[in-house]
């Protein structure tokens, strides 16, 4: 909850975060803070366990040992007398209302028009009166610079647009952190701008954002920090200028000259 959340209570708190899927441990201890307002940018090869991660943080995976938290409360568990117990579904559900989520693909309701789209969690999720929900709807929309395109279906919008929508639907659940796994990765260049734009805007009214993306001049703008991760461990972190200009590591540097 917002008010649990002072500044000096990072946003995101990761501990010795392990995950393995059968006897492939993709995930070998993850440690992260990542402070209320900050933006921090994920860098790392493909089968790094970047998307692991991240759907870790929203428990769309369950960790194998190590605690999250996100704005103080631990992610899946309660503790109760000292000893940890597991959400019921709908705990787990009101605490993942709290996380946004853009993923690659935006998998927007094709049926659905721009402003259905994002009226549609929070008419079903948080049971508002829908003449609210669609002013909500709208405002966000407005956010993310669609204003006039809110009866249009996916179809009939460019893939920036249609991202700016996804964008939209999750500012809509009110989320107080925003997860973005390669946002641009499936948009043509010339649409990958506006996109960018849109998380630049968003940044700078104090969301907590996490982002993976190869968009190295996005994360020395935007990013607060930066981090490399290679083989399931965090080989490598710091301003985005320190870890992308001078990487002290060698897996870096290799990975480095082999997206330049
Ligand atoms: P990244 O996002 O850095 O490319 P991922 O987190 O998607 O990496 O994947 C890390 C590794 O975990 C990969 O080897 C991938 O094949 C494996 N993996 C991811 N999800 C699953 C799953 N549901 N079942 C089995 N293996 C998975
Ligand atoms: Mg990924």
């Amino acid at each position: 909850m917002k008010e649990a959340t002072t500044m000096n209570t990072p946003m995101v708190l990761a501990q010795g975060v392990r995950k393995s899927f059968g006897a492939h441990e993709v995930l070998k201890g993850i440690d992260l803070e990542v402070g209320n307002g900050q933006v921090m940018c994920f860098l790392g090869p493909s089968g790094s366990g970047k998307s692991t991660f991240l759907r870790c943080m929203n428990r769309l995976e369950t960790i194998d040992a190590g605690r999250i938290r996100v704005g103080g409360e631990l992610v899946g568990y309660k503790e109760k007398n000292g000893r940890l117990h597991h959400l019921t579904e709908a705990e787990q559900a009101r605490q993942r209302r709290d996380i946004g989520m853009v993923f690659q693909r935006f998998n927007l309701f094709a049926h659905m028009s721009a402003l259905e789209n994002v009226m549609e969690a929070p008419l079903r999720v948080l049971k508002r009166p829908k003449a609210e929900v669609r002013e909500r709807a709208q405002a966000a929309l407005e956010r993310v610079g669609l204003t006039g395109h809110e009866r249009k279906y996916p179809a009939q919008l460019s893939g920036g647009q249609q991202q700016r929508v996804a964008i939209a639907r999750a500012l809509a659940m009110e989320p107080k952190l925003m997860l973005f796994d390669e946002p641009t990765s499936a948009l043509d260049p010339e649409l990958v701008g506006e996109v960018l734009d849109v998380m630049r805007g968003l940044a700078s009214t104090g969301m907590t954002m996490i982002v993976v993306t190869h968009e190295m001049e996005f994360a020395k703008d935007v990013g607060d920090e930066l981090v490399f991760m290679d083989g399931g461990l965090i080989v490598e972190r710091g301003t985005p200028r320190e870890v992308l200009e001078n990487p002290r590591h060698e897996r870096t540097q290799r990975f480095l000259r082999a997206t330049s």
